[in-house]
């Protein structure tokens, strides 16, 4: 079997000349070692934020607006074209593509703008037009780089529901359409460059799989052809060990579990999403994150799991800002049947979600972190919920913290360890650092704890020092 890659590459790899001079470069040294090399890409950097506004300013009927994003969108790609693609009959007909699909998002938004409506399937449409100008252009610039490439609209691969803007994939189909579609591309020598973020339903109608759902197409590719490897390619090495700008030591992890990425994303780091890595982690195959401004260097590799003997340190650490602290407190509480049932019932009911419960000690306080803009509506609902409760003092008082920063400790099997979490606290106690309640992560491979906002960066930096 000749050995497979997909290569997926975000808007910042694709959205300048020098950036795409490294993606040629990347792809062209790839496809030397792997006969079945798949590109995937986004569209280039702020060009799906800058359609979505389009589609939203329509909406108010701001056609100025929309001639503007027309000029926009046709001078960041030509300009491009014009480094890229020296060839003039290349350039022109490339350019022509782009431009009808530049005709298309005027046309898209001056209806919406008309209509002074638009829907999820209308907002996709437009959405998708970023992708489906970008694989143009890198297909061309590879092609004008001695590289067979060709571009291909994942619609023709990818078939998901018609859940608009955040559509789920049918695998099965899907794994016909993409055998059906890339062998003969392959047998030929070709390169495909894939659309990113877009699919369509069974029917033909474009979805997209959410934002940052590029990630997500390359896994489904990986993962319906079996890929050997599949490669994330953005603009730092790997997925770091903490925020660099407020940890300076924060280094590259050279391999990351399934859960520990997913601990990670839950908990407010810049990661993949779990989502999206499923499908290629649990076929086994290796996922790497890589950086395109630093190719040489070896990046992430995220594994199905790990090898249990390398288990047990820090990995990483990571903090969501803006939380508070609901508390629901009352000695009647002890007798209450249901209470935490009840109550995140309440906060569910309003479309909330809660994202770390605490630990209590005694059963005379439930205590969760949400997001500090829901806090009033959660107290109101959680009012209402335990109005009668309240009347006969069998709950004192439900109410919320000022802001306060979630920190969780990401690696695994560290919970199992009683070091571990005893240094982490000396740690914190070192630094005089006060923590207001500690989490149950939402798996065995993290502790989260609650500090105010103030001494999150303190807090980070102190636990981060316990990384070897
Ligand atoms: N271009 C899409 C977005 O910005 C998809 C992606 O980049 O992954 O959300
Ligand atoms: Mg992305």
């Amino acid at each position: 079997m000749p050995k497979t890659v997909v290569m997926k590459f975000g808007g910042t790899s694709v959205g300048s000349v020098p950036a795409l001079e490294n993606v040629i470069q990347i792809v062209g040294d790839t496809r030397q070692k792997w006969p079945q090399s798949v590109v995937v890409t986004s569209a280039l950097s702020g060009v799906t934020n800058l359609l979505l506004e389009g589609s939203q300013r329509a909406l108010d009927g701001d056609t100025e607006f929309i001639a503007q994003t027309e000029a926009q969108l046709l001078e960041r790609h030509q300009a491009i074209a014009n480094e890229l693609i020296p060839d003039n009959d290349q350039r022109a007909a490339v350019m022509q593509d782009i431009g009808g699909l530049i005709d298309t998002f005027g046309d898209l938004c001056r209806a919406i703008a008309v209509l002074g409506h638009s829907t999820s399937q209308s907002i996709d449409a437009v959405a998708s037009l970023g992708e489906r100008m970008s694989v143009r252009l890198l297909a061309a610039a590879l092609r004008s780089h001695g590289l067979d490439a060709q571009s291909i609209e994942a619609s023709d691969l990818i078939v998901t529901d018609d859940r608009f803007q955040a559509a789920h994939p049918d695998f099965e189909l899907t794994a016909q359409k993409v055998q059906a579609g890339l062998q003969p591309l392959f047998d030929q020598g070709c390169v495909p460059v894939v659309t990113g973020f877009l699919a369509a339903t069974e029917d033909g109608i474009i979805t997209t799989l959410g934002r940052g759902g590029s990630d997500y197409t390359a896994a489904i590719l990986g993962a319906t052809m079996e890929a050997d490897e599949v490669w994330i390619w953005t603009d730092v090495d790997g997925v770091m060990s903490s925020d660099p700008r407020v940890v300076p030591d924060a280094q590259t992890i050279e391999e990351l579990s399934y859960r520990e990425v997913s601990e990670l994303a839950h908990f407010g780091a810049k990661v993949l999403h779990p989502k999206t890595i499923r499908p290629v982690v649990e076929a086994g195959i290796t996922l790497r994150v890589l950086n395109t401004f630093n190719a040489s260097h070896p990046g992430t590799q995220i594994v199905h799991k790990r090898d249990a003997s390398a288990n047990g340190s820090i990995k990483a650490v990571t903090a969501i800002k803006d939380q508070r602290m609901i508390t629901i407190e009352g000695r009647g509480m002890l007798g209450v049947p249901g209470v935490a049932a009840r109550a995140f019932g309440a906060v569910a009911a309003i479309d909330e979600s809660v994202i770390l419960i605490s630990q209590a000690s005694s059963e005379q306080s439930i205590c969760f972190a949400l997001h500090a803009q829901a806090a009033d509506r959660v107290i109101t609902a959680l009012e209402q919920a335990f109005a009668a409760e309240l009347q006969i003092r069998d709950i004192d008082r439900i109410w919320a913290t000022e802001d306060v920063v979630i920190v969780t400790v990401v690696g695994a099997g560290m919970r199992n360890i009683p070091g571990i979490a005893g240094s982490l606290f000396t740690a914190l106690g070192q630094e005089k650092l006060n923590v207001i309640a500690i989490a149950q992560g939402s798996s065995e491979v993290s502790i989260s704890f609650i500090v105010s906002a103030d001494d999150v960066e303190d807090a980070l930096r102190a636990v981060h020092s316990l990384i070897k």
